[in-house]
């Protein structure tokens, strides 16, 4: 008999550290998932920063932004995600029409983050922002030619226009933008003039478009700011030579303003730590990380507060379409239908 109370006891209180341990274990491992379509270096130390001021620990998973919206599709209620870090406010509204984001309310969320920037219902927060200008040929255009995303349909302009697929969410969410302003028709009538004015078939990258102005296939191409940034400073001398050849044109300044897209992060639906979830998001949007954030990849920070990196402030400052970015996500299918029916590849 007492060899039996003792007996069960001492599984007891067996159990009981076993159950401590567990739990002290727990308390002491403060997590955040991270799914990240973003790769840079840079990225983990502001990670570790984070780390070091609120004692949670970040684990990333890395991959292709469909690659990452996928596998939580696939992974449902039993995603270890917190947060999904991705570009492109299309594709952070095709997440969120997918029910893989949930709504967040934060005050500091909301005030270092312009309203423009974020998803009315709080399903994503831009974190920053690139500009969809004009790369044009120093040589061969002056910048006083240039005007408006529209004024690229006239004629003077045949054979002369770079940019890469329709496939691509930076011409879906410029679509978008252009759908915003004229409507579906006059969205149609701008792609098709557009697509007669270009240099070749569209494809390729964004830095293969400024590549083909510098080789003198055309003369302007559309493309996103940071591009620029990233190919003046690679270590490649072909990519800076090429960058050193054009200069940027900031489209529509006396009208709706430049088309500009954002990166940005949402909370997951399923999110095991929605605490730190937010609290890491938070802590993105801060001056301190926006500085870092942006400079990384040469885009701007969503954060007025913070202040432009060199190369951003030599390209000067500009007025960016207002619409708020959600729309581009809601004019996303139309854009593709769009580009379907004039053969915009
Ligand atoms: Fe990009």
């Amino acid at each position: 008999m007492l060899k039996n109370i003792i007996k069960s006891t001492l599984i007891a209180s067996f159990g009981a550290i076993l159950f401590s341990c567990g739990g002290t274990a727990e308390q002491k491992e403060e997590v955040v998932n991270v799914y990240t379509h973003r790769h840079y270096e840079a990225d983990q130390q502001l990670f570790d920063k984070f780390t070091e001021q609120t004692g949670i620990k970040v684990n990333v998973v890395s991959a292709s932004a469909d690659e990452l919206i996928q596998k939580l599709e696939l992974e449902g209620a039993n995603s270890p995600a917190d947060v999904l870090i991705t570009v492109d406010a299309g594709r952070l509204h095709r997440a969120e029409s997918k029910g893989l984001f949930q709504s967040v309310s934060s005050e500091t969320l909301n005030s270092n983050i312009p309203a423009k920037f974020r998803d009315p219902e709080g399903f994503w927060f831009g974190l920053t922002y690139r500009a969809r200008i004009f790369a044009y040929s120093t040589e061969r255009v002056k910048p006083e030619e240039l005007s408006t995303y529209e004024a690229l349909t006239e004629p003077q302009w045949k054979g002369r226009i770079l940019t890469r697929s329709s496939e691509n969410i930076y011409n879906q969410s410029l679509m978008a933008s252009v759908i915003a302003q004229h409507g579906k028709e006059g969205a149609e009538q701008w792609a098709a003039g557009l697509l007669a004015n270009m240099a070749r078939e569209p494809k390729g990258s964004d830095r293969d478009q400024i590549k083909a102005v510098a080789a003198g296939e055309g003369d302007v191409a559309i493309v996103n700011t940071y591009y620029i940034g990233i190919m003046l400073n690679d270590e490649n001398e072909e990519e800076r030579k090429a960058a050193e050849k054009i200069a940027i044109f900031f489209p529509n300044q006396n009208d709706r303003g430049t088309h500009i897209n954002i990166s940005g992060a949402g909370v997951t639906k399923h999110a095991p730590n929605k605490d730190n979830a937010i609290k890491l998001i938070e802590f993105l949007s801060a001056a301190e990380a926006q500085g870092m954030l942006a400079n990384i990849n040469f885009e701007y920070p969503v954060n007025p507060n913070v202040a432009f990196s060199v190369l951003l402030t030599q390209w000067g400052t500009f007025k960016a379409d207002e619409v708020n970015l959600s729309v581009l996500g809601d004019n996303n299918s139309d854009a593709v239908v769009i580009f379907d029916k004039v053969g915009w590849k």
